[in-house]
């Protein structure tokens, strides 16, 4: 059974205990990493900077910005950034998983949230009606 490793839950311990929740079970059955949680401003700045953040972190604020952090980056273990497809094809994969375990959680009532990703902006079940993907990243919404 995979586990998380010492950095990876130390990021998840800056998120909010429903993420914390639905991970703590992903990890038992698909091995991935927390990239991250929390973020302080000036790193949104600094991915806004960099194009990897539409949001710019003062007028319009990441749900990694608070604390516990509304929002998780995860990514499939061992991590491949590359931009090809079938390494991006991994990130879709852990999705469903990620998808899932919320949706069996939530219906159990061990979670309050539902989730929203950066794979599917819109949480219509279609991929290729968004530009800008955002595939490590899942946030909590209210339901
Ligand atoms: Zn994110």
């Amino acid at each position: 059974m995979p586990s998380f490793g010492k950095t990876s839950i130390q990021r998840l311990e800056t998120c909010h205990k429903d993420l914390q929740t639905i991970c703590n079970e992903v990890i038992k059955y698909y091995d991935f990493s927390v990239i991250e949680g929390y973020r302080t401003l000036e790193m949104q700045q600094k991915y806004f900077k960099d194009g990897k953040s539409k949001l710019d972190g003062i007028n319009q604020k990441s749900k990694h910005q608070s604390l516990p952090s509304l929002a998780v980056d995860v990514a499939p273990y061992p991590i491949d950034f590359k931009n090809e497809h079938k390494a991006k094809a991994r990130f879709y994969h852990l999705a469903g998983y990620m998808f899932m375990a919320s949706e069996i959680l939530y219906k159990e009532k061990k979670i309050t949230h539902k989730l929203r990703w950066g794979g599917d902006w819109d949480i219509d079940n279609y991929f290729n009606d968004q530009s800008f993907d955002d595939l490590p990243h899942f946030e909590l919404v209210k339901v």
